[in-house]
């Protein structure tokens, strides 16, 4: 067997010296991450806060644009923005400045911002109806329950690899050709084999297969994986599981919650293909707790019939803050002065660049990896070519390496999302934080040859 391209021994061995510099120079996190764990689970608001590779998270201080600042004063370009929240940049200034927070911000009823909303959303993503959630995972959930309403069947179908947020039916993987559920769920009673599909993306004759039986209400997908690395659609993916989901009466749902970050009105728009719902949370609403659903008109008449049908009383579907004026504040603000075709070309210009310097160092060094973008958001994978499924995308992962590289980077001020070799540009980001980036990494891959 060929030796990995940097051995294991090599990167313990860095990951011990970060570590050391982390605790060096980051004595207030540390202080502040023992204070708090006197009142919270594992000293954080969120126990997601734990994963990142440090050994305690940075501890904020304030986030502008695509710089941050934690409570020892040390800067950060932050190119993990949130995991995605903070894409337009942190604290957009349309946004801050639109919040009206001395006036009622919820009250369960409509505002003027409503209809001007809707023209918005309609002119942004192609779907002329909408509907407001508090966050992508919810939205997801809400489309789950419409879809099973309108078309009377139980099943959805993902695929392999997927990440809808924390919705019960979508938290399943595929082994062995069949579909099991996520190993590393906690507290889960309920069989999720029993009403969800999970086939590999890509693969357009599993998905017929699936499709065959005729009792699949809904497709839930990202147009392109972007939670198990990033796995991109093959030339006429999408298209074959439109043509396949339309010809059996299945509902075909794009969650743009990530892929929001390809161009202006997301991968949809880019690739042409209508869903039947379009899915954004996060950055849609600047950042502020927000998520949108967006249908067709043909499908808002299945759903007024099938409320029309059910019994009065608890749908399922909707929370008390969804839609709130918050929110809506946000989301007009964002979507006007914020999400625009101008900000995607910056944020994608600079993504270029770093992806295009990241394949120089890479190759340069002589390591076999590959660098996957989608506008403005891009992934450093450990493989040569970008992987077509989860399964590849997982042979290719390699944690511990993974790890040292996001907490050197971390130590020499440049900021990665935890859970990925992810990389997001915002329309703030500049070509400086680009270079000080490929600076940082190609130092550490120095340190690992
Ligand atoms: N959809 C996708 C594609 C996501 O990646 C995520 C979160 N990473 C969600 C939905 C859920 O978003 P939230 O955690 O804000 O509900």
């Amino acid at each position: 067997m060929k030796p990995p391209p940097v051995s294991a021994a090599t990167t313990a061995s860095l990951y011990r010296r970060e570590i050391a510099r982390f605790n060096d120079s980051h004595p207030e996190s540390l202080r502040q991450h023992r204070l708090a764990n006197a009142h919270f689970l594992y000293g954080v608001p969120l126990h997601w806060m734990r994963d990142w590779p440090s050994p305690s998270p940075l501890f904020l201080r304030h986030a502008q644009g695509s710089r941050l600042q934690c409570v020892d004063g040390l800067d950060y370009d932050d190119f993990c923005l949130g995991d995605t929240g903070a894409m337009f940049g942190h604290a957009p200034p349309a946004v801050a400045d639109a919040l009206n927070l001395r006036t009622g911000y919820t009250a369960m009823l409509p505002s003027a911002l409503t209809a001007s909303i809707g023209d918005k959303l309609a002119r942004l993503f192609g779907l002329p109806m909408w509907q407001l959630a508090t966050t992508a995972s919810d939205a997801n959930r809400f489309v789950i329950r419409w879809a099973r309403a309108i078309t009377g069947r139980n099943k959805i179908l993902v695929f392999d690899g997927c990440y809808h947020g924390t919705v019960d039916d979508t938290l399943v993987d595929h082994q062995d050709g069949r579909t099991v559920a996520r190993a590393s769920l906690l507290g889960q009673a309920a069989d999720l084999t029993q009403h969800t599909v999970s086939i590999p993306f890509n693969d357009l004759a599993a998905l017929e297969a699936a499709l065959a039986s005729n009792d699949i209400a809904l497709v839930l997908t990202e147009p392109a994986l972007t939670n198990c690395g990033m796995v991109l659609p093959q030339p006429g993916f999408l298209e074959g599981l439109r043509a396949a989901t339309k010809a059996r009466g299945t509902l075909l749902a794009f969650d743009e919650t990530h892929t929001l970050s390809t161009a202006w009105g997301g991968y949809t728009r880019a690739c042409g293909i209508q869903p039947d719902w379009l899915v954004a949370g996060k950055a849609i609403a600047g950042g502020v707790p927000c998520a949108v659903y967006g249908f067709s008109a043909e499908v808002a008449q299945r759903m007024r019939d099938a409320k029309a049908k059910a019994a009065p009383g608890h749908s399922g579907i909707g929370t008390t803050l969804a839609g709130g004026e918050l929110a809506m504040q946000a989301l007009a603000a964002s979507l006007e002065h914020v999400n625009t075709p101008a900000a995607y070309e910056h944020a994608i210009s600079v993504a270029q660049g770093l992806a295009q310097g990241l394949e120089e160092i890479v190759r340069g060094q002589g390591l076999p990896w590959c660098v996957t973008r989608l506008g403005a958001r891009l992934e450093l994978q450990f493989c040569p070519q970008p992987p077509q499924d989860a399964a590849a995308a997982a042979h290719a992962a390699d944690d511990a390496l993974a790890a040292t590289l996001h907490l050197g980077l971390l130590n020499r001020g440049s900021l990665l999302t935890p859970f990925h070799n992810m990389m997001l540009a915002g329309p703030t980001t500049d070509h400086g934080q680009v270079a000080r980036l490929l600076a940082h990494f190609a130092d550490l891959l120095t340190e690992l040859a």
